[in-house]
């Protein structure tokens, strides 16, 4: 079928038209349990009662008003955020890659600020995604993202993930930041073990470096914790959110320390849409479901549920799992069959999975999944791991 829309995107022949909590119903009437949640947008499942209240009730009174004015909502959701995490200041965003655009202008700044502008440079890791600016591009460092669009934008300096030589090498006077995503998302549910990010930690306060995060994919509760860097029990100095802080709704954000964050004073950066009354209503919406007491002990509960019945799957489907990872509710099959052929039998299956780097297959339900869901997704991914007969696995391997 042909489409109008610039064809960047391998699209499935399937219009979904409506969505309740786990469930999406395509135009056919069929029924989809919703394991990708738009890539970990829909963070608290589709039309979430609460999120749909406050986006209506905002609708009514006030979509957009410009950064020249005090917006009361997203003064709001930066308090929230900040009193919840380490950071002292926040910038608000439509998207990850611009929330990652401003981590990366607020590094260069400070150190500019601080009489060292040549320290520009920002050490990245492979197997990363960061976006696809021309800058996120340069940061994430893949070929196939980065070919046929022109020179590189320069300063991003690239180190296979968890060569320790390798980092200590690359780091130059010109050196500023070290840029990672606690779990690697795209890259295919890569966790960095709490341990390696005390370690960059200590390495960049060796070197007077700062600590960046991209906490886009696996931020605001995906790991049972508001941020996964709260599991190595570590203070970043800048942290890159957005995916499921809006449950849907465009909304990114960069949170910093007000050290981190000295250069970036009065026009030096901006945005149109960003941090607008009716993203901020959603976020604040989204935030006051996590923040309730008990819900991220529930993520918890749900995500060891989810993982001990994926061990089962790999146990029972040796040929076709090869390993399940990932933290939380951000999980990764590795399998041995194609990923690709993997999700699109899963959705002949009415299931929805997202396929990521490694040969991996990306589980990232809403965070309210419950055990009746988990029980259908095992069902449902069962069935799929079955279709691969040995024959089929013995041709593809
Ligand atoms: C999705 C993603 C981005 C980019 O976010 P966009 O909203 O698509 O710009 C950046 N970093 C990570 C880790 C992501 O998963």
């Amino acid at each position: 079928m042909t489409s109008p829309i610039l064809p960047t995107y391998a699209r499935a022949e399937v219009e979904f038209e409506k969505g309740e909590g786990l469930w999406l119903e395509a135009r056919d009437g069929k029924r989809y349990l919703d394991l990708g949640s738009g890539i970990g947008v829909n963070s608290l499942g589709h039309a979430h009662p609460h999120l749909v209240a406050a986006l209506a009730e905002q609708a009514d009174k006030l979509w957009h008003v410009s950064n020249l004015f005090r917006i009361p909502s997203a003064e709001r959701l930066a308090q929230r955020l900040v009193d919840a995490s380490f950071a002292d200041t926040v910038f608000f965003t439509n998207s990850g890659a611009e929330a990652l655009e401003a981590a990366i202008k607020t590094a260069r700044k400070h150190h500019a600020v601080n009489g060292h502008p040549e320290r520009f440079r920002i050490i990245t890791f492979e197997g990363a995604f960061h976006g696809r600016t021309l800058a996120t591009i340069a940061a994430g460092g893949q070929q196939k993202y980065l070919d046929g669009f022109g020179p590189k934008v320069d300063g991003f300096d690239q180190v296979p993930f968890g060569d320790w030589d390798a980092l200590a090498a690359a780091i130059t006077p010109e050196t500023g930041a070290l840029l990672i995503e606690p779990v690697q998302g795209e890259g295919g549910i890569r966790p960095v073990p709490p341990a390696d990010l005390r370690r960059l930690r200590q390495i960049a306060d060796d070197n007077g470096l700062l600590l960046l995060l991209d906490e886009v994919q696996c931020g605001t509760g995906r790991t049972g914790k508001l941020f996964a860097h709260e599991w190595a029990g570590i203070q970043p100095d800048i942290v890159a959110i957005a995916k499921g802080i809006g449950g849907g709704f465009p909304l990114g954000a960069m949170l910093a320390t007000a050290e981190a964050a000295k250069g970036m004073t009065l026009g030096t950066h901006g945005t149109t849409f960003g941090g607008n009354p009716l993203a901020t209503t959603v976020g604040n919406a989204v935030l006051d479901v996590i923040l309730a007491p008990g819900f991220l002990e529930d993520v918890q509960r749900r995500a060891g549920l989810l993982r001990q019945r994926l061990a089962e799957l790999k146990d029972s489907h040796p040929d076709v799992i090869e390993e399940v990872r990932g933290e939380g509710l951000m999980l990764g099959l590795k399998l041995r069959v194609p990923n690709g052929d993997f999700v699109k039998r899963a959705l002949d299956h009415q299931l929805v999975l997202i396929a990521a780097g490694d040969n991996v297959v990306r589980l990232l339900p809403a965070l309210t999944i419950d055990e009746n869901e988990i029980a259908t997704a095992f069902d449902g991914l069962d069935a799929v791991a079955a279709s691969f007969k040995a024959q089929d696995v013995a041709e593809q391997a």
